[in-house]
C-alpha cells in the first residue's frame, strides 16, 4: 500500500503507537525486518523456483471470472485470499476457482484492520472466515493474509491457533489505486523479481478504488506473458 495509506493506520494514541510489539505489526507489510521479526513471511521458502501470484479482496462477480480465465488461457496458478462475507455471497465462484487447481486462502471474513477489533472480534472473524471456504469448498484454507497486511497480536495468535499460516508479500504492482495503468502495474509487480518472490494483486474493487480490477486483469495479462518470457513459473505456497 501506499506509504501515507499505510501511514493512517497507525495508531492514534502515542502510548500504543510507541509500543515496539504493536509497532512492529503495523510495520511487516513494509518493513522486511518488522515481518521477520514476527516470523511473517513474505516470500515461499527457497527452491520453490517460481514466484507466487496472489489476488485479494474477491470473490468478485466480474473480476474473478476474468483473473481466473486469464490464469487458465496463460496455464498459471495462484492463490486467493478471499473475504468470509463475499464468499457466502458467490461460493460457487469460489470452487470453480479451486476445482481450477488455485489455492483459496483467507483474508478475514469482514475486510477490517486486525487492530481495530477487538480480541474477540478478531478470533470470530478469523473463525467465521474459515467457516465460509470450508462450506465453499469442502476444506478448510491454509494460508492466511490479513486486510492490509496488518495483523493485532490477538488476530495474529487466533490464526496461528486456527492452524493458519501468515502470508504477506515482496512485491505489488499498487493495483488498487485509481489513477494507474495495466504496464505501470505490472512493471512495478515484476521489477527485479526473483524466484520465490509473492506478488499482491486485487481481483476485487470492494475495497479499492472502483474498477481497480479491469487495470489489474489488462496488467495480468502482461505479467503472464513476461513472467513466461523470463522463465519463471507460477507456483502455490507450500
Ligand atoms: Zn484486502
Amino acid at each position: 500500500m501506499d506509504a501515507a495509506r499505510h501511514r493512517s493506520f497507525l495508531p492514534h494514541s502515542r502510548r500504543v503507537r510507541d509500543h515496539p510489539g504493536v509497532l512492529r505489526h503495523f510495520l511487516a507489510p513494509v518493513v522486511p525486518k518488522a515481518a521477520a521479526s514476527l516470523s511473517l513471511p513474505r516470500t515461499l521458502v527457497t527452491g520453490t523456483g517460481g514466484v507466487a501470484l496472489t489476488f485479494d479482496d474477491g470473490p468478485h462477480p466480474e473480476g474473478t471470472p476474468a483473473v481466473l480465465e486469464v490464469l487458465a488461457r496463460a496455464g498459471a496458478r495462484a492463490t486467493f485470499f478471499v473475504i468470509g462475507e463475499q464468499v457466502e455471497r458467490r461460493p460457487a465462484l469460489v470452487a470453480e476457482a479451486a476445482a481450477a487447481g488455485h489455492l483459496i486462502g483467507l483474508h478475514g471474513y469482514h475486510h477490517r484492520l486486525q487492530p481495530r477489533l477487538s480480541r474477540r472480534g478478531v478470533r470470530e472473524d478469523v473463525a467465521r472466515g474459515v467457516a465460509a471456504i470450508e462450506d465453499a469448498v469442502g476444506a478448510a484454507p491454509v494460508w492466511h493474509r490479513p486486510p492490509y497486511g496488518i495483523y493485532s497480536p490477538a488476530g495474529l495468535r487466533a490464526a496461528r491457533s486456527a492452524g493458519l499460516r501468515p502470508l504477506l508479500w515482496s512485491r505489488w504492482g499498487k493495483d488498487w489505486r485509481k489513477f494507474t495503468t495495466p504496464r505501470r502495474i505490472a512493471g512495478r509487480a515484476l521489477a527485479a523479481i526473483l524466484p520465490g518472490d509473492v506478488i499482491l494483486l486485487h481481483d476485487a474493487d470492494f475495497y479499492s478504488a472502483r474498477d481497480s480490477y479491469k487495470h489489474t486483469i489488462a496488467a495480468l495479462e502482461l505479467m503472464t506473458s513476461e513472467l513466461k518470457a523470463r522463465k519463471l513459473d507460477t507456483v502455490l505456497p507450500v
